[in-house]
């Protein structure tokens, strides 16, 4: 099972290497199967493909998709990524991510005018300097870099933290698509969606349990398993329910290059007895 990593990123969102420099990165270290999964976005694929011919690697198609859920009592919605791998169809998906492009990048310019007032100056021209002028590239992890750069704040956990995290007044919720569609459009396009992970959404174990819920009876097919700096009780946690509701499992290390140096590139978790991998599906 070493030598796969099914959830990175490239340039083409918030990681720093190209799709080729990813590529490369990734034979050097022996990884054999490579999914690309840049924020609503397939763009780097070909290139990846490209790079990886005639090299021992094979390249999965991937996207990591802006979604959301509910809880229908209290109507509050949460954010959540579903990852879509493997598309042998991608003509669906690829017409959905236009429609996420776009509201990516309106959203990115509502934070920069948000943070104006809290900041004195706006720094929407160069945050998209940060993304060679592409606006539906930008995340809220350039958005944090270029607060860096300009001396607000010290570090880009602390810009999230300060301003532009949930709850925070220059936070501005991503209203995509909702996790039931955004797993039908992977279904229509021949792929299969992996919940990503599980335990990064700072929910109570008790929502992580109902959105794994949701997304199994939604007709999900893999859930990726917790990397291996969460603690152990993290992981027994989502094994139990991946069991319960007998999904597959992912592993992938969510590689951003040095936007996050402490993530390596193909560190993932180890699959438990028991467990399948969406992988051996892989058409
Ligand atoms: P976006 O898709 O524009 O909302 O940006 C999401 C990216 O921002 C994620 O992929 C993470 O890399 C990063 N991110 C999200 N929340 C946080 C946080 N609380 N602290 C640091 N980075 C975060
Ligand atoms: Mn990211
Ligand atoms: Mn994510
Ligand atoms: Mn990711």
């Amino acid at each position: 099972m070493q030598g796969i990593d099914l959830h990175t990123h490239s340039n083409i969102s918030d990681g720093t290497l190209t799709p080729e420099q990813l590529v490369s990165a990734a034979l050097e270290l022996g990884i054999h199967t490579l999914a690309l999964t840049d924020h609503d976005s397939m763009d780097g694929l070909i290139k990846a493909e490209q790079f990886a011919k005639n090299q021992p690697i094979r390249i999965i198609s991937g996207s990591e998709i802006s979604s959301q859920w509910a809880r229908p009592a209290t109507k509050k919605s949460y954010g959540v990524h579903i990852v879509a791998l493997n598309m042998q169809n991608p003509a669906p998906l690829l017409k959905v991510l236009d429609e996420q492009k776009r509201i990516r990048a309106e959203r990115a310019k509502q934070i920069c005018d948000l943070l104006i007032p809290l900041i004195g100056q706006d720094i929407y021209a160069d945050v998209l300097l940060k993304v060679d002028g592409i606006a539906d590239h930008i995340t809220r992890t350039h958005i944090a870099k270029t607060l860096v750069e300009k001396g607000i704040v010290s570090r880009a956990q602390q810009a999230f933290d300060k301003y532009i995290k949930e709850g925070k007044k220059a936070y501005v919720k991503f209203d995509g698509l909702c996790l039931e569609e955004t797993i039908k459009v992977i279904h229509e396009s021949q792929g299969f969606a992996v919940l990503a992970h599980p335990t990064r959404y700072g929910l109570s174990a008790t929502n992580v349990r109902y959105m794994i819920e949701l997304f199994a009876n939604a007709g999900g097919d893999a859930v990726e398993l917790p990397p291996n700096i969460e603690p152990l009780s993290t992981r027994q946690m989502v094994d139990r329910i991946i069991a319960q509701f007998n999904l597959k499992v992912s592993v992938g290390s969510d590689y951003h290059g040095e936007n996050m140096p402490w993530i390596k590139l193909g560190n993932i978790p180890r699959v438990k007895e028991g467990q399948v991998g969406i992988w051996e599906s892989f058409r």
